[in-house]
Protein backbone atom coordinates (compact mmCIF):
# COMPACT_ATOMS: atom_id res chain seq x y z
CA UNK A 1 0.00 0.00 0.00
CA UNK A 2 1.30 3.38 -1.10
CA UNK A 3 0.75 6.11 1.88
CA UNK A 4 -1.80 8.46 0.14
CA UNK A 5 -2.77 11.42 1.97
CA UNK A 6 -6.06 9.26 3.03
CA UNK A 7 -4.39 6.77 4.49
CA UNK A 8 -2.04 8.90 6.40
CA UNK A 9 -4.96 10.60 7.85
CA UNK A 10 -6.24 7.02 8.47
CA UNK A 11 -3.54 5.49 10.43
CA UNK A 12 -3.25 8.97 12.65
CA UNK A 13 -6.71 8.72 13.65
CA UNK A 14 -6.57 4.81 14.22
CA UNK A 15 -4.43 6.11 16.72
CA UNK A 16 -6.40 7.63 18.58
CA UNK A 17 -9.46 5.59 20.62
CA UNK A 18 -12.96 5.02 19.36
CA UNK A 19 -15.53 2.63 19.11
CA UNK A 20 -15.73 0.17 16.02
CA UNK A 21 -19.08 1.62 15.13
CA UNK A 22 -17.72 5.34 15.01
CA UNK A 23 -14.79 3.55 13.41
CA UNK A 24 -17.14 2.16 10.74
CA UNK A 25 -19.42 4.77 9.72
CA UNK A 26 -16.00 7.33 9.44
CA UNK A 27 -14.64 4.22 7.04
CA UNK A 28 -17.61 4.36 5.24
CA UNK A 29 -17.60 8.09 4.44
CA UNK A 30 -14.10 8.89 4.34
CA UNK A 31 -12.45 5.91 2.51
CA UNK A 32 -14.78 6.84 -0.55
CA UNK A 33 -12.67 8.57 -2.84
CA UNK A 34 -10.20 6.43 -1.63
CA UNK A 35 -11.78 2.93 -2.17
CA UNK A 36 -12.75 3.88 -5.72
CA UNK A 37 -9.00 4.20 -6.59
CA UNK A 38 -8.21 0.98 -4.45
CA UNK A 39 -10.85 -1.21 -3.41
CA UNK A 40 -13.93 -0.73 -5.14
CA UNK A 41 -15.04 -3.14 -8.44
CA UNK A 42 -11.84 -4.77 -7.85
CA UNK A 43 -11.79 -8.63 -6.12
CA UNK A 44 -14.54 -10.93 -6.78
CA UNK A 45 -17.81 -9.22 -5.88
CA UNK A 46 -19.88 -10.98 -2.74
CA UNK A 47 -21.46 -14.04 -3.45
CA UNK A 48 -24.27 -16.82 -1.92
CA UNK A 49 -21.31 -17.51 0.83
CA UNK A 50 -19.84 -14.21 1.55
CA UNK A 51 -20.84 -11.30 2.38
CA UNK A 52 -18.14 -8.57 1.30
CA UNK A 53 -15.96 -8.89 -2.17
CA UNK A 54 -12.35 -9.81 -2.00
CA UNK A 55 -10.28 -7.19 -0.81
CA UNK A 56 -13.35 -5.20 0.21
CA UNK A 57 -12.78 -1.50 1.86
CA UNK A 58 -16.32 -1.24 3.41
CA UNK A 59 -15.27 -4.45 5.33
CA UNK A 60 -14.92 -3.06 8.90
CA UNK A 61 -11.63 -2.40 9.96
CA UNK A 62 -10.20 -4.38 12.72
CA UNK A 63 -10.35 -3.80 16.41
CA UNK A 64 -7.16 -1.35 17.41
CA UNK A 65 -5.68 -3.40 20.29
CA UNK A 66 -2.50 -2.01 21.97
CA UNK A 67 -0.23 -5.82 22.72
CA UNK A 68 1.01 -6.41 26.40
CA UNK A 69 4.85 -7.32 26.91
CA UNK A 70 6.08 -10.98 27.58
CA UNK A 71 6.68 -12.24 30.61
CA UNK A 72 9.98 -13.69 32.20
CA UNK A 73 10.97 -15.76 34.95
CA UNK A 74 11.54 -13.03 37.24
CA UNK A 75 8.55 -10.88 36.48
CA UNK A 76 4.93 -11.34 34.61
CA UNK A 77 4.69 -9.21 31.42
CA UNK A 78 1.78 -7.14 30.81
CA UNK A 79 -2.07 -7.95 29.05
CA UNK A 80 -2.75 -6.52 25.99
CA UNK A 81 -5.12 -3.40 26.18
CA UNK A 82 -8.49 -4.95 25.85
CA UNK A 83 -7.99 -7.73 28.81
CA UNK A 84 -9.99 -8.30 31.33
CA UNK A 85 -7.82 -8.85 34.38
CA UNK A 86 -8.74 -12.18 36.68
CA UNK A 87 -5.31 -11.96 38.65
CA UNK A 88 -2.67 -8.95 37.76
CA UNK A 89 -0.71 -9.39 41.10
CA UNK A 90 -2.25 -7.26 43.05
CA UNK A 91 -3.32 -8.42 46.81
CA UNK A 92 -7.12 -7.17 46.80
CA UNK A 93 -7.85 -8.77 43.85
CA UNK A 94 -8.32 -11.74 45.84
CA UNK A 95 -12.04 -10.33 45.81
CA UNK A 96 -12.41 -11.00 42.72
CA UNK A 97 -12.16 -15.05 43.47
CA UNK A 98 -14.27 -17.00 46.02
CA UNK A 99 -13.98 -20.44 47.22
CA UNK A 100 -16.13 -23.16 45.35
CA UNK A 101 -18.56 -23.82 47.44
CA UNK A 102 -22.55 -22.73 47.81
CA UNK A 103 -23.52 -20.66 49.42
CA UNK A 104 -19.98 -18.82 47.93
CA UNK A 105 -17.66 -17.79 50.66
CA UNK A 106 -14.13 -16.11 51.12
CA UNK A 107 -11.43 -18.03 49.31
CA UNK A 108 -8.27 -19.28 51.74
CA UNK A 109 -6.02 -19.10 48.82
CA UNK A 110 -3.37 -17.07 49.43
CA UNK A 111 -1.97 -13.76 47.33
CA UNK A 112 1.69 -13.16 48.57
CA UNK A 113 4.43 -10.84 46.90
CA UNK A 114 2.68 -10.75 43.65
CA UNK A 115 1.32 -14.48 43.49
CA UNK A 116 -1.96 -16.27 44.19
CA UNK A 117 -1.05 -19.52 45.72
CA UNK A 118 -3.49 -22.55 46.73
CA UNK A 119 -3.58 -23.54 50.43
CA UNK A 120 -4.17 -27.17 50.23
CA UNK A 121 -6.83 -29.01 51.57
CA UNK A 122 -9.09 -25.32 51.22
CA UNK A 123 -10.90 -25.93 48.16
CA UNK A 124 -10.84 -25.06 44.70
CA UNK A 125 -12.00 -21.12 43.61
CA UNK A 126 -13.81 -19.58 40.93
CA UNK A 127 -13.81 -16.09 39.57
CA UNK A 128 -16.73 -14.09 40.39
CA UNK A 129 -16.60 -13.15 36.94
CA UNK A 130 -18.57 -15.42 34.58
CA UNK A 131 -17.55 -16.04 30.72
CA UNK A 132 -17.47 -18.34 28.26
CA UNK A 133 -15.80 -18.56 24.80
CA UNK A 134 -12.25 -16.61 25.30
CA UNK A 135 -8.28 -16.53 24.75
CA UNK A 136 -7.31 -16.95 28.26
CA UNK A 137 -3.48 -16.34 30.02
CA UNK A 138 -2.32 -17.60 32.83
CA UNK A 139 1.12 -18.73 34.42
CA UNK A 140 1.71 -21.00 37.28
CA UNK A 141 4.84 -22.64 39.11
CA UNK A 142 4.79 -25.78 40.65
CA UNK A 143 6.59 -26.15 43.85
CA UNK A 144 10.69 -26.57 43.46
CA UNK A 145 10.97 -29.07 46.09
CA UNK A 146 9.27 -32.33 44.40
CA UNK A 147 7.58 -34.09 46.76
CA UNK A 148 5.22 -37.35 45.00
CA UNK A 149 5.03 -38.12 41.30
CA UNK A 150 2.82 -39.34 38.90
CA UNK A 151 -0.78 -37.16 39.67
CA UNK A 152 0.56 -36.27 43.04
CA UNK A 153 2.95 -33.73 42.32
CA UNK A 154 2.46 -30.04 41.73
CA UNK A 155 -1.57 -30.94 40.51
CA UNK A 156 -4.04 -28.17 39.99
CA UNK A 157 -5.94 -27.80 36.85
CA UNK A 158 -7.42 -24.83 34.98
CA UNK A 159 -11.27 -25.08 34.46
CA UNK A 160 -13.06 -23.54 31.83
CA UNK A 161 -16.22 -22.25 32.64
CA UNK A 162 -15.90 -24.90 35.47
CA UNK A 163 -16.62 -27.40 33.44
CA UNK A 164 -13.34 -28.91 31.35
CA UNK A 165 -9.61 -29.34 32.73
CA UNK A 166 -6.68 -28.44 31.30
CA UNK A 167 -4.63 -29.88 33.71
CA UNK A 168 -1.77 -28.35 35.40
CA UNK A 169 0.77 -30.71 36.91
CA UNK A 170 4.41 -30.72 37.13
CA UNK A 171 5.11 -33.28 34.41
CA UNK A 172 9.31 -31.95 33.95
CA UNK A 173 10.67 -35.62 34.87
CA UNK A 174 7.56 -36.86 35.93
CA UNK A 175 5.23 -39.76 33.99
CA UNK A 176 1.65 -39.88 34.45
CA UNK A 177 -1.22 -41.39 32.55
CA UNK A 178 -0.86 -39.40 28.62
CA UNK A 179 -4.86 -37.80 29.21
CA UNK A 180 -3.42 -36.57 32.38
CA UNK A 181 -0.63 -34.74 31.76
CA UNK A 182 0.20 -30.97 32.31
CA UNK A 183 -2.15 -29.13 28.96
CA UNK A 184 -4.06 -32.43 28.54
CA UNK A 185 -7.37 -31.86 28.33
CA UNK A 186 -7.80 -34.30 30.76
CA UNK A 187 -9.60 -37.63 30.25
CA UNK A 188 -9.69 -36.74 26.88
CA UNK A 189 -6.52 -35.60 24.36
CA UNK A 190 -2.59 -36.13 26.07
CA UNK A 191 -0.45 -32.90 24.74
CA UNK A 192 1.33 -32.94 21.85
CA UNK A 193 4.21 -32.92 23.41
CA UNK A 194 5.93 -31.60 26.75
CA UNK A 195 7.01 -27.91 26.70
CA UNK A 196 7.59 -27.77 30.63
CA UNK A 197 9.94 -25.70 32.57
CA UNK A 198 11.38 -27.24 35.44
CA UNK A 199 9.44 -27.29 38.81
CA UNK A 200 9.44 -24.04 40.59
CA UNK A 201 10.11 -21.75 37.23
CA UNK A 202 6.80 -20.26 35.65
CA UNK A 203 5.15 -22.25 32.92
CA UNK A 204 2.79 -19.92 30.29
CA UNK A 205 -0.49 -21.35 29.37
CA UNK A 206 -2.34 -19.48 26.33
CA UNK A 207 -5.33 -20.89 26.02
CA UNK A 208 -7.86 -20.89 23.35
CA UNK A 209 -11.75 -22.40 24.37
CA UNK A 210 -14.55 -22.27 22.64
CA UNK A 211 -17.90 -23.93 24.81
CA UNK A 212 -19.74 -26.43 22.59
CA UNK A 213 -23.03 -25.45 21.08
CA UNK A 214 -26.26 -26.98 20.91
CA UNK A 215 -29.38 -26.43 18.83
CA UNK A 216 -33.14 -28.07 19.44
CA UNK A 217 -31.49 -30.38 21.37
CA UNK A 218 -28.68 -31.24 18.44
CA UNK A 219 -24.54 -30.79 19.16
CA UNK A 220 -23.81 -28.30 15.89
CA UNK A 221 -20.42 -27.63 17.34
CA UNK A 222 -18.58 -29.95 20.15
CA UNK A 223 -16.44 -26.76 21.40
CA UNK A 224 -12.48 -26.60 21.15
CA UNK A 225 -9.30 -26.03 22.97
CA UNK A 226 -6.30 -24.85 21.64
CA UNK A 227 -2.92 -24.61 23.96
CA UNK A 228 -0.12 -23.45 23.92
CA UNK A 229 2.46 -24.23 27.08
CA UNK A 230 5.32 -21.86 27.56
CA UNK A 231 4.73 -20.68 23.45
CA UNK A 232 4.91 -24.28 22.22
CA UNK A 233 1.37 -25.48 20.46
CA UNK A 234 -0.06 -28.65 22.96
CA UNK A 235 -3.44 -28.74 21.95
CA UNK A 236 -4.77 -27.84 18.50
CA UNK A 237 -8.18 -26.98 18.32
CA UNK A 238 -9.02 -30.12 20.58
CA UNK A 239 -12.44 -30.96 20.05
CA UNK A 240 -14.22 -31.23 24.17
CA UNK A 241 -16.05 -34.14 23.88
CA UNK A 242 -18.19 -33.39 26.36
CA UNK A 243 -15.76 -31.87 29.09
CA UNK A 244 -13.67 -35.08 29.87
CA UNK A 245 -13.16 -35.80 33.76
CA UNK A 246 -12.14 -38.80 35.85
CA UNK A 247 -11.97 -42.07 35.04
CA UNK A 248 -15.19 -41.56 33.23
CA UNK A 249 -15.86 -41.19 29.46
CA UNK A 250 -17.91 -37.99 28.96
CA UNK A 251 -20.77 -37.55 26.40
CA UNK A 252 -21.20 -34.43 24.41
CA UNK A 253 -23.51 -32.39 26.19
CA UNK A 254 -24.43 -28.58 26.35
CA UNK A 255 -22.48 -26.31 28.58
CA UNK A 256 -23.85 -23.10 30.24
CA UNK A 257 -24.23 -20.12 28.70
CA UNK A 258 -21.05 -18.77 30.90
CA UNK A 259 -19.79 -19.99 33.71
CA UNK A 260 -16.81 -18.84 36.31
CA UNK A 261 -13.02 -19.73 35.72
CA UNK A 262 -12.36 -22.27 38.37
CA UNK A 263 -8.47 -23.72 39.83
CA UNK A 264 -7.63 -26.55 41.49
CA UNK A 265 -6.97 -27.57 44.41
CA UNK A 266 -5.68 -31.32 44.61
CA UNK A 267 -3.52 -31.34 47.78
CA UNK A 268 -0.61 -29.27 46.19
CA UNK A 269 0.99 -25.24 46.96
CA UNK A 270 0.87 -24.27 43.11
CA UNK A 271 1.39 -20.95 42.61
CA UNK A 272 -0.61 -18.51 39.86
CA UNK A 273 -0.03 -15.15 38.23
CA UNK A 274 -1.04 -12.99 35.27
CA UNK A 275 -4.65 -14.24 34.84
CA UNK A 276 -6.39 -12.68 32.22
CA UNK A 277 -8.63 -13.23 28.97
CA UNK A 278 -10.14 -11.82 26.37
CA UNK A 279 -13.77 -12.52 25.22
CA UNK A 280 -14.23 -13.79 21.46
CA UNK A 281 -16.75 -13.46 19.36
CA UNK A 282 -19.71 -15.38 18.23
CA UNK A 283 -19.15 -17.87 16.02
CA UNK A 284 -21.39 -17.80 12.59
CA UNK A 285 -23.41 -20.82 14.16
CA UNK A 286 -24.59 -18.90 16.62
CA UNK A 287 -25.31 -15.78 14.84
CA UNK A 288 -22.39 -13.80 14.72
CA UNK A 289 -19.89 -12.85 11.62
CA UNK A 290 -16.98 -14.96 12.84
CA UNK A 291 -15.92 -17.19 10.56
CA UNK A 292 -18.41 -19.40 7.32
CA UNK A 293 -21.93 -17.79 8.01
CA UNK A 294 -25.22 -19.69 6.85
CA UNK A 295 -26.74 -18.71 3.10
CA UNK A 296 -29.32 -16.57 5.27
CA UNK A 297 -27.22 -14.65 7.18
CA UNK A 298 -25.13 -13.71 3.92
CA UNK A 299 -28.20 -12.49 2.64
CA UNK A 300 -29.23 -10.13 5.20
CA UNK A 301 -25.72 -8.92 6.15
CA UNK A 302 -25.24 -7.96 2.43
CA UNK A 303 -28.71 -6.43 2.18
CA UNK A 304 -27.18 -4.39 5.50
CA UNK A 305 -23.73 -3.52 3.87
CA UNK A 306 -25.93 -2.14 0.84
CA UNK A 307 -27.99 -0.13 2.96
CA UNK A 308 -25.12 1.38 4.59
CA UNK A 309 -23.86 2.39 1.23
CA UNK A 310 -26.89 4.17 -0.11
CA UNK A 311 -26.86 6.18 3.14
CA UNK A 312 -23.65 6.78 2.55
CA UNK A 313 -24.38 7.86 -1.33
CA UNK A 314 -27.12 10.04 -0.14
CA UNK A 315 -24.24 12.75 1.24
CA UNK A 316 -22.19 12.36 -1.74
CA UNK A 317 -22.63 14.23 -4.92
CA UNK A 318 -21.37 13.54 -8.73
CA UNK A 319 -19.91 10.02 -9.46
CA UNK A 320 -18.75 9.54 -5.80
CA UNK A 321 -22.09 9.23 -5.53
CA UNK A 322 -22.82 7.21 -8.93
CA UNK A 323 -20.10 4.79 -7.90
CA UNK A 324 -21.44 4.11 -4.14
CA UNK A 325 -24.80 3.43 -5.81
CA UNK A 326 -23.52 1.22 -8.35
CA UNK A 327 -21.41 -0.64 -6.02
CA UNK A 328 -24.29 -0.89 -3.49
CA UNK A 329 -26.10 -3.04 -6.09
CA UNK A 330 -23.12 -5.86 -5.53
CA UNK A 331 -24.38 -6.78 -2.04
CA UNK A 332 -28.09 -6.42 -2.94
CA UNK A 333 -30.27 -5.24 -5.56
CA UNK A 334 -32.50 -2.19 -4.88
CA UNK A 335 -34.88 -0.84 -7.21
CA UNK A 336 -34.18 2.86 -6.43
CA UNK A 337 -30.86 2.30 -6.19
CA UNK A 338 -30.17 1.00 -9.57
CA UNK A 339 -32.29 3.77 -11.13
CA UNK A 340 -30.48 6.62 -9.55
CA UNK A 341 -27.42 5.02 -9.74
CA UNK A 342 -27.86 4.57 -13.84
CA UNK A 343 -29.47 7.77 -14.18
CA UNK A 344 -26.29 9.42 -13.29
CA UNK A 345 -24.44 7.23 -14.76
CA UNK A 346 -26.40 8.08 -18.23
CA UNK A 347 -25.37 11.72 -17.44
CA UNK A 348 -21.86 11.03 -16.67
CA UNK A 349 -21.68 9.34 -20.42
CA UNK A 350 -23.76 12.45 -21.61
CA UNK A 351 -21.20 14.87 -20.24
CA UNK A 352 -18.31 13.11 -21.67
CA UNK A 353 -19.81 12.85 -25.00
CA UNK A 354 -20.16 16.80 -24.65
CA UNK A 355 -16.69 17.26 -23.71
CA UNK A 356 -14.69 19.58 -26.44
CA UNK A 357 -12.20 17.86 -27.67
CA UNK A 358 -9.24 20.02 -26.80
CA UNK A 359 -10.07 19.34 -23.04
CA UNK A 360 -11.08 15.46 -23.62
CA UNK A 361 -7.73 14.23 -22.09
CA UNK A 362 -8.09 15.26 -19.26
CA UNK A 363 -11.05 13.24 -18.86
CA UNK A 364 -9.22 10.31 -19.66
CA UNK A 365 -8.71 9.22 -16.01
CA UNK A 366 -12.48 9.47 -15.16
CA UNK A 367 -13.55 7.72 -18.83
CA UNK A 368 -11.24 4.37 -17.50
CA UNK A 369 -12.68 4.33 -13.83
CA UNK A 370 -15.87 4.44 -15.63
CA UNK A 371 -14.99 1.39 -18.02
CA UNK A 372 -13.79 -0.87 -15.00
CA UNK A 373 -16.63 -0.13 -13.12
CA UNK A 374 -18.90 -1.22 -16.00
CA UNK A 375 -16.93 -3.95 -16.86
CA UNK A 376 -17.05 -4.87 -13.12
CA UNK A 377 -20.74 -4.63 -12.86
CA UNK A 378 -21.47 -7.03 -15.69
CA UNK A 379 -18.74 -9.73 -15.12
CA UNK A 380 -20.58 -9.72 -11.66
CA UNK A 381 -24.24 -9.96 -12.81
CA UNK A 382 -25.03 -6.63 -11.80
CA UNK A 383 -25.81 -5.11 -14.99
CA UNK A 384 -26.61 -7.20 -18.09
CA UNK A 385 -24.05 -8.56 -20.71
CA UNK A 386 -24.98 -6.34 -23.32
CA UNK A 387 -25.23 -3.13 -21.62
CA UNK A 388 -25.50 -0.23 -23.81
CA UNK A 389 -23.38 2.44 -21.68
CA UNK A 390 -20.47 -0.10 -21.49
CA UNK A 391 -20.44 -0.26 -25.63
CA UNK A 392 -20.57 3.63 -25.37
CA UNK A 393 -17.91 3.81 -23.05
CA UNK A 394 -15.10 1.31 -24.68
CA UNK A 395 -15.43 3.23 -27.95
CA UNK A 396 -14.84 6.16 -26.21
CA UNK A 397 -12.38 4.65 -24.52
CA UNK A 398 -10.72 3.02 -28.17
CA UNK A 399 -11.51 6.02 -30.05
CA UNK A 400 -9.29 8.30 -27.83
CA UNK A 401 -6.53 5.09 -27.57
CA UNK A 402 -6.66 5.45 -23.62
CA UNK A 403 -6.76 1.78 -23.27
CA UNK A 404 -3.44 1.57 -24.71
CA UNK A 405 -0.24 2.38 -22.34
CA UNK A 406 1.93 4.90 -23.09
MG1 LIG B 1 -5.63 -31.32 38.10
Amino acid sequence: MKGSLPQMLLSLFFKSAMTSFTLHTFALTFLTSAALAEGGFYGDAPDATHPWAIHDMNRPQPMRVEPGTFSSQERPGNPPSDAIILFGGKAEEIEKWQADKKPAEPTQWEVKEGVLQCVPGSGYIRSKEEFADCQLHLEWSAPSKVEGNSQGRGNSGVFLMGQVEVQVLDNYKNPTYADGFASSIYGINPPLVNALHAPGEWQTYDIVFRRPLFKDGQEIDPGYITVFVNGVLTQDHTPLEGGGGHKSRSKSRAFPEKGPLKLQDHGNPVRYRNIWYRPLPKRASEGGEYSRMSEAAVAAKRREIAKDLRQDAAKLEGNAKMYRLLESLCYADDPAARESGLAAARQFIDHLKDTPKEKLESRKGDALTFLKAMDYLIKFKVLPDDFALKATIAEVVKANEWDKKK
